[in-house]
């Protein structure tokens, strides 16, 4: 056997294994482009945010997280190989995603007082540095597994009125499930961000690698800490009613290119 032989064999099971999340081309949803043939890795941005590129059976592939404000038309993307730059074009259809009507007691966690609002602008920039990542060292698994045991649900892209007025609509899936249910690792990844935030509760961050992110709120207690590195099935947290919930369940979010992304794209089950 030659030395090279340990690292082609790695080469080409890892090849022969990846899979690909589920394609949408929908505000919410995600678009998988093939991109020119070249030797080296193209570089890929949608806005002002890096794009994951990856290899698939000999091509390059782009993965584009697609936000879910994204309005219906041609959208642009800046293609950029050996230090030339061009601008790829794609398509997004239309997605009309379900209202939701929620009464919740509390009415701070509606309309939150000054003191909660200089809290909530805080929480928003810990949210945005963890979920705009972008980590070239880590390659990521883009099938995940379910992170709870519990009943999945459509609930992602909902748009929303809590106590009659409208909010900014649902960017993640709601698994019910009993206070105490443990949360796995949906794949490998580090803990990016943890702690205590006014409308999701106790929160966990993991960055994946290449702008791929999930997110876990309203936990009864965290298992981990921030810079610890998670694998596939390892226990997070458990499931909680923190923050602005109607009852316990798993909100758990994906983003892909800061763009909040429909879960049920990643998850073998739907
Ligand atoms: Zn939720």
């Amino acid at each position: 056997l030659s030395k090279a032989f340990p690292c082609l064999l790695l080469m080409a099971l890892t090849s022969t294994t990846y899979a690909l999340p589920k394609e949408n081309r929908v505000p919410g949803g995600i678009a998988i482009i093939e991109l020119p043939a070249s030797k080296t890795q193209p570089e890929v941005n949608y806005g002002n945010y890096r794009v994951s590129v990856t290899r698939h059976e000999q091509k390059w592939l782009a993965l584009v997280g697609i936000p879910l404000a994204t309005p219906i038309g041609t959208q642009q993307l800046k293609l950029s190989v050996n230090n030339q730059v061009t601008e790829l074009k794609f398509n997004v259809n239309d997605k009309q995603y379900r209202t939701e009507q929620l009464t919740i007691t509390n009415e701070r966690q509606v309309n939150p007082n000054a003191e909660d609002m200089k809290r909530i602008e805080a929480e928003a920039a810990r949210t945005e540095a963890a979920l705009s990542r972008y980590t070239e060292t880590l390659i990521p698994d883009l099938k995940l597994m379910m992170p709870i045991q519990g009943k999945s649900s459509d609930t992602f892209g909902f748009r929303r009125t809590f106590n009659g007025e409208v909010r900014s609509p649902h960017t993640g899936m709601d698994i019910a499930a009993p206070t105490g249910t443990p949360i796995h690792a949906p794949a490998d990844g580090i803990v990016t961000e943890a702690g205590n935030f006014f409308f999701n509760g106790n929160t966990l961050f993991i960055d994946h690698g290449s702008g791929f992110a999930t997110m876990y709120c309203h936990l009864s207690r965290t298992d981990v800490k921030v810079g610890q590195a998670v694998k596939r099935g390892e226990v997070i947290g458990l499931v909680g009613a923190t923050g602005r919930v109607t009852g316990p369940h798993l909100h758990f979010g994906v983003s892909l290119n800061r763009a909040m992304v429909d879960p049920a794209l990643f998850l073998d089950q739907k």
